[in-house]
């Protein structure tokens, strides 16, 4: 308890969370934006870590520990733009864990952004390229390998893996914290959702804590509804013998972004957007995830005031637009 309390977040984190985390720094600030949106404040997870996204960085504070307590060896699965695989990789490197990363193979002439950082935190020979005919097949080609060494996780693709939800829900009881020091309480919260782990493992936080009253509004980067549903309905479960939680389904509203729907998808909109968000608010956005939430949350209107506007960060993410950005100065 004494040294998640030191590192973690706040004194009121239940004892087997803060017993399981990497001593990490897990508390960021909140401040009000002014002429994006009304009345809302922004929560900068982006400040958690320069180079990891701030939402993966909680996930990892978890899984770290997992690893090092089962595992030497951790597989990590996704594309080679994930913010996911750069962000696992600075930690496995750091505390000495061989990663093996099963990467989809794109043909891509000039690394940049997230394919470049890649490079650097892992030589390309102990990368294994999957051929896009073969990407549905991954996990079990993963799985497959990991069979010859029984200490080897395959961590799926954007770290959603139980072990991350310990960390994942530190975000809630952050959140308590900032409503504490700033004597504010939010009823509306705006969070993206990729995988969808980082805002289940939010709304379970908040369920710990006995908060029921919150609205919480996701914007959908990727997955569809009834899978986000399924996900919320197996990691309920599967904490129920530590926390006990129960999840109101209206309390969770789904959004659609306005546009490029499809993940990844990025079109002169988001892009614009991006240059807009730096100018009014001072934030650099990532136009894969953050842009999208940022105009999506822009366009839904909360009764009640003030808003949260989660920015799970980083801006090191626009690392790989420099080029397209170029002709939305
Ligand atoms: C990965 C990521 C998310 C979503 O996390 P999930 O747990 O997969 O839902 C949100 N925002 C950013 C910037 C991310 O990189």
């Amino acid at each position: 308890m004494v040294v998640g309390n030191l590192y973690a977040t706040d004194a009121t984190l239940p004892t087997y969370i803060a017993n399981n985390l990497l001593p990490l720094h897990l508390h960021t600030r909140i401040h009000a934006i002014h002429n994006y949106r009304e009345s809302t404040y922004v929560k900068r997870e982006d400040e958690l870590s320069a180079t990891i996204v701030g939402s993966k960085y909680r996930k990892y504070a978890s899984i770290i520990p997992f690893v090092q307590k089962n595992y030497d060896e951790v597989v990590v699965i996704g594309g080679e733009n994930s913010n996911n695989v750069v962000g696992i990789l600075q930690l496995l490197n750091e505390n000495n864990i061989t990663a093996t990363p099963f990467l989809l193979k794109q043909n891509n002439p000039q690394p940049r952004g997230n394919a470049l950082w890649l490079r650097l935190l892992c030589d390309e020979k102990n990368i294994q390229w999957i051929e896009r005919h073969d990407w549905p097949q991954v996990e079990k080609m993963a799985a497959a390998y990991s069979k010859k060494n029984e200490r080897t996780l395959v961590l799926p693709e954007g770290g959603n893996h139980y072990s991350a939800l310990w960390g994942a829900m530190t975000l809630a009881f952050d959140i308590v914290q900032n409503e504490k020091d700033h004597e504010l309480y939010f009823r509306d919260i705006f969070i993206d959702s990729g995988t969808g782990m980082t805002s289940i493992a939010m709304i379970l936080g908040f369920a710990a804590q006995g908060h029921n009253e919150r609205k919480f509004h996701i914007t959908m980067i990727a997955g569809n509804r009834q899978e986000y549903l399924n996900l919320l309905q197996k990691h309920t479960e599967h904490i129920k013998d530590k926390l006990s939680c129960t999840i109101d389904e209206n309390s969770i509203i789904f959004h659609d972004p306005p546009t490029a729907k499809s993940f990844g998808a990025v079109n002169a909109t988001v892009l614009s957007e991006v240059k807009t968000i730096a100018r009014i608010t001072g934030l650099l956005v990532d136009p894969v995830y953050s842009a999208k939430h940022f105009l999506t949350a822009k366009g839904v209107s909360t009764a009640q005031s003030p808003a949260l506007l989660i920015f799970n960060g980083s801006g090191f993410g626009l690392a790989g637009f420099q080029q397209r950005l170029c002709n939305y100065l």
